[in-house]
């Protein structure tokens, strides 16, 4: 069904394209997409004090979490190699002379998994099924982990409490997120941003289990809130963020009720669109984004409902 739909969409593209002016398709893409990506305080690298003992690394439009303990450095998502790079050169200038106790995996995603070695961390701690994801693509610079997890787990490092959290079928089901109870912080992969709107429908998520995860971090305590990508913020930003997602959701799932699932009717994206644009603008329009991605999230929550997931 969702190859249908995706051959639908690509005809469709290269049907306009063929009828379009040379490039006016990459102008569009240009247009909505690129701005989401890029701008002032997303390009560039910014290493943050949160805490006394947690730090934030940004890397353009992607963030991380540094934990100073007391036996060396806990960095959790190395992302890439460039990113790491950055990263390492911030941590000599800081912190001399203190290596890289343990690296931590989010969740198996080649764009927060790779370039761990440029930190030469002595632990690599990951989800117990990340190889299996790992084994059926090409993999390199992902640096092997030392030890799997499975389930909530409590890692005790150089004395600070690092809470691993399960978070089940979600943003694939190797995803954990951190609670650090002593330093009142949560620290999600790919779950939640601060004011800022989900890029592509937040990709490879079950949006049942997202929501089951994004409450149960919810009713969790604690005042700092540091999301994987653009900027950091409070709880409430988490709150809001649900909210907007599941705005998206109960939005498609009504436009799906009254105009039949997508593919059906003559006119039916044009419906979809009637209904949920005008609600999520008044709500969300001021937000990071929501122009840009407002055609990508629609799609991914009309073709969700429809099927389920
Ligand atoms: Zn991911």
């Amino acid at each position: 069904m969702k190859r249908i739909i995706l051959a639908l969409l690509v005809g469709s593209i290269m049907a306009f394209s063929l009828s379009a002016c040379d490039g006016a398709v990459r102008k569009i893409v240009m247009r909505t997409v690129d701005p989401y990506f890029h701008g002032p305080n997303i390009d560039g690298t910014a290493f943050e004090k949160v805490t006394d003992r947690i730090y934030t690394f940004r890397w353009n439009w992607y963030r991380n979490v540094v934990v100073v303990t007391d036996v060396g450095l806990v960095v959790i998502d190395p992302m890439n190699a460039e990113m790491s790079t950055e990263l390492k050169k911030e941590l000599d200038n800081k912190f001399p002379g203190r290596a890289v106790h343990t690296l931590i995996y989010s969740h198996y995603h080649l764009d927060h998994t790779r370039g761990g070695a440029v930190l030469a961390p002595k632990n690599v701690v990951a989800h117990e099924k990340c190889p299996v994801y790992w084994q059926a693509v090409e993999h390199d610079g992902v640096l092997e982990p030392t030890r799997y997890i499975t389930g909530d787990t409590t890692l005790d490092i150089g004395g600070v409490e690092i809470r691993a959290l399960y978070l089940g079928l979600s943003h694939t089901d190797t995803l954990y997120a951190f609670q650090f109870p002593s330093e009142r912080v949560l620290f999600t992969a790919d779950m939640g941003l601060v004011k800022t709107v989900a890029p592509d429908g937040v990709p490879d998520r079950y949006a049942p289990g997202y929501l089951a995860a994004m409450d149960r971090l919810i009713a969790l305590d604690f005042d700092t809130f540091i999301p994987s990508h653009f900027g950091f913020g409070v709880k409430q930003d988490l709150v809001d963020w649900r909210n907007m997602m599941e705005d998206g959701r109960r939005l498609a799932r009504d436009a799906v009720r009254r105009y039949g699932g997508p593919g059906v009717r003559e006119g039916q994206m044009g419906d979809y669109f009637d209904t949920v644009y005008p609600v999520m603008k008044e709500k969300y329009g001021q937000w990071h984004g929501f122009t840009e991605m407002f055609v990508l999230n629609v799609v991914r929550d009309v073709v969700g409902e429809a099927l389920g997931y």
